[in-house]
């Protein structure tokens, strides 16, 4: 795959000049120190995302509580089921944004350009929330569609140039992931202590806007050290037939068109938006998007056999991760009600705020991406190094560990009534084995993205991976639309 991608500066369409080849990982023209002993493109990437992520998790607690404060106190006053809806759908639709963002860099933009556009979109939509506190309303959801837009083109793009730094592919490739995933916990992990302290107790628009600096950090980090550091690695879009980047900049224009359309006839109130059914409605067409990307991928992709046996491999790690995703991402939901409830978080005489709990997660992940980094590696050079579908396996096997400790802390709960508070170590335990899970599955799964995509479709498969996410995410609603159904077949249909 990395040959063919050199191949691809070699073309004289891509306008490049004739250089020795540079050592593996490091593109033309980039420093060839090194990060922790990998490429040193590693570190930009790694500081980049992590800004990012600190901008995404920084906010996305803060919607709710912010959604749902009154008036009195700044918020907006919805019901808690209307805002936390908005929030799946948020959360689903900035990692749907993923497969176009990853179509658009591999047929027009380069993996490059897109970072830095998505980049540029989040922070203008931080910026936009922000002041909407102060001055409109309208320009809330206006900067929060700019944060899907821009996640789209960033996300999956970053995370498909970590694979390129690793040409020779392998169980240092997973570890280069691994590392890469630490990044992100860390911007997950410092985010809500920032914005919550700020949002909370000082002003809503502060804890927004301390979210959009971080964005703006990382959009200059990545400015200043994306050409020394990466070289040409990712500059040129796989794709270099100019009446192809007609239609995709013509597609994506009427994209964005539509979009602009919906807000208009949203905010001029010609069109209601009801959140609720809509969240339900989107987790049944996302997962028929998928089901019809794929057969698209089959049929028209041009793929050759071999090309189509690695989807086969991908469709399989979706369907597994998409299993993941949809148990672990109750963690903000029942997990942090279970947390509010039923446990006792009393330290020292004082009680530590529910969402504290929730860090967790990112501290685990901090701490064990490392040895996990290091396992890949020595289980690589003994010649044993699992595959990646073994891997998804065990990712599975210790989400389901953490459930059963849930299970067995909510039997504590119900034996009692419901009456008594339960240790907090039952979902310290549960976030530990959910971590080791998570950590198998999901650097793991960005790294078998890049190994396994066609190399026309590098983007793509990453934008493929986060929808896993993203149906993941509204899985509660898919759950209760499904009920309503049955309910409805049972009642109606089936004569009751
Ligand atoms: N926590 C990881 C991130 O934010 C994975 C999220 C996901 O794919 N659901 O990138």
């Amino acid at each position: 795959m990395a040959r063919e991608s050199r191949d691809v500066f070699k073309q004289p369409s891509a306008g490049t000049v004739t250089l020795d080849e540079p050592p593996p990982g490091v593109g033309r023209g980039a420093s060839s120190r090194t990060f922790f002993g990998h490429p040193v493109g590693l570190s930009t990437l790694f500081f980049t995302e992590m800004w990012e992520r600190f901008s995404y998790y920084g906010i996305r607690p803060l919607l709710v509580l912010f959604m749902t404060a009154a008036l009195a106190q700044g918020g907006f006053g919805f019901e808690r089921n209307t805002a936390s809806s908005i929030v799946g759908i948020y959360a689903a639709c900035v990692y749907l944004a993923s497969l176009p963002g990853g179509w658009i860099a591999d047929r027009l933009l380069g993996l490059r350009r897109a970072i830095w556009y998505g980049g540029i979109l989040i922070a203008l939509g931080h910026l936009s929330i922000a002041l909407s506190i102060v001055f409109a309303r309208s320009a809330f959801f206006i900067g929060l569609i700019f944060i899907v837009l821009g996640t789209g083109l960033l996300k999956p793009n970053i995370s498909a140039i970590v694979g390129d730094l690793y040409p020779e592919g392998g169980s240092r490739r997973d570890a280069g992931f691994s590392i890469f995933y630490m990044g992100i916990n860390i911007g997950a992990l410092v985010a809500p202590l920032i914005t919550g302290i700020l949002g909370e107790r000082v002003g809503w628009h502060l804890g927004f806007g301390a979210a959009g600096v971080g964005m703006l950090i990382g959009l200059i980090t990545y400015r200043l050290r994306a050409d020394k550091t990466l070289g040409d690695i990712g500059v040129v879009p796989a794709s270099t037939d100019p009446a192809e980047h007609r239609r995709v900049k013509m597609s994506a224009l009427i994209g964005v068109g539509v979009i602009a359309l919906l807000v208009i006839l949203t905010m001029s109130g010609v069109i209601h938006i009801n959140p609720v059914s809509l969240a339900e409605k989107m987790s049944v067409v996302m997962l028929a998007l998928a089901l019809l990307y794929f057969i698209y991928l089959f049929v028209l992709g041009g793929l050759t056999a071999e090309e189509k046996k690695r989807v086969v491999v991908i469709i399989l790690l979706f369907v597994f991760a998409t299993i993941f995703w949809a148990a672990f991402e109750q963690a903000p939901t029942s997990l942090n009600l279970f947390a509010r409830d039923y446990t006792n978080r009393v330290v020292f005489g004082w009680e530590m705020p529910t969402l504290w709990l929730q860090a967790a997660n990112s501290v685990f992940v901090i701490a064990l991406a490392p040895v996990f980094a290091w396992l890949w590696i020595s289980l690589g050079r003994r010649g044993r190094d699992p595959s990646s579908v073994a891997k998804f396996a065990w990712g599975l096997f210790f989400a389901g560990l953490g459930f059963v400790v849930m299970w067995q802390a909510s039997n504590v709960v119900i034996a009692n009534g419901g009456s008594i508070r339960v240790s907090p170590w039952w979902l310290v335990w549960s976030y530990f084995f959910q971590t080791i899970g998570e950590l198998s599955l999901s650097p793991v799964g960005l790294s078998s993205m890049t190994k396994l995509a066609p190399f026309k479709f590098k983007g793509q498969m990453m934008g493929v991976w986060f929808m896993a996410s993203a149906i993941g995410n509204l899985k509660r609603r898919c759950l209760s639309s499904l009920r309503r159904w049955c309910a409805d077949c049972s009642s109606s249909r089936c004569g009751g």
